[in-house]
């Protein structure tokens, strides 16, 4: 496919995104400014997340430290911010705070850290780091998908503020596939939001809610998700290996 091609794709799957979260947002009785739209570029390549940036996306994710750091190398030069929402090994935590503005997917003490040497080491600008919530564990429930059950929030929580270099910025989530809460993302975002109102009583600056995907982005707005991690809908279904 020709890039202007590939343009005009991309233009006309983010223009339905973007009504999709105008939509749901009007039906929340939110502003749409309250919602951040983070394009998930995971799979895709460098051209374009250089698309996108020229649509107006300033916003990207991805999942890979490997796929994401060549890429954000190749599109150092756009006003984009990069978001990390993947599981997260100790040993590429220093390749990702090179890119990352925002990491998602903070879910263990050894990773936090982990990230806190390599930002200061680093010498760059605090990092922004959501806990990411795995609904699925509550209560003991097991899962081998990232993120921290809900009765560990608060302990990680308290890990990130006291970390040099990080900076708690709030919550993230992705609608469980087993438990309680499989087949229902609205509950599981309602639950997620209940989480983070506890959280934000103790660190008040802590209001990111990262939830909804391509599937679930109305249920996710309708929680209050203030950024939604939409993939699939912008690009395209990505082959299985995504
Ligand atoms: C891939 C991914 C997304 C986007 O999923 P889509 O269904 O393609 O919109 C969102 N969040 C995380 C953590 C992902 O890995």
């Amino acid at each position: 496919m020709s890039g202007r091609m590939r343009e005009v794709e991309l233009a006309t799957n983010l223009a339905r995104v973007e009504e999709r979260i105008a939509r749901a947002c009007d039906a929340a009785g939110r502003k749409r400014t309250e919602v951040t739209l983070v394009v998930v570029t995971k799979t895709y390549p460098a051209e374009d997340v250089r698309l996108l940036a020229g649509l107006g996306v300033r916003h990207v994710a991805e999942n890979r430290d490997q796929e994401a750091a060549a890429k954000a190398a190749a599109c150092a030069d756009l006003p984009l911010n990069w978001h990390f929402v993947g599981q997260l090994q100790t040993n590429k935590v220093r390749s990702v705070v090179a890119y990352a503005d925002c990491v998602h997917s903070v879910d263990r003490p050894k990773l936090v850290s982990a990230l806190s040497s390599a930002v200061v080491s680093a010498g760059r600008a605090p990092l922004k780091c959501l806990i990411q919530v795995a609904l699925e564990k509550e209560s003991g429930h097991g899962g081998d998908r990232g993120g921290v059950a809900p009765e560990g929030v608060r302990e990680l929580a308290d890990a990130v503020t006291a970390a040099e270099g990080l900076r708690l910025a709030g919550l993230m989530t992705v609608a469980p596939l087993t438990g309680a809460y499989a087949g229902s993302p609205g509950l599981a975002f309602a639950r997620l939001m209940e989480i983070s109102r506890s959280l934000r009583g103790v660190h008040p600056a802590a209001n990111m809610v990262s939830a909804g995907m391509s599937a679930d982005l109305e249920e996710a707005i309708a929680a209050g998700a203030t950024h939604v991690r939409v993939g699939s809908a912008v690009l395209g279904v990505r082959p299985a290996l995504g």
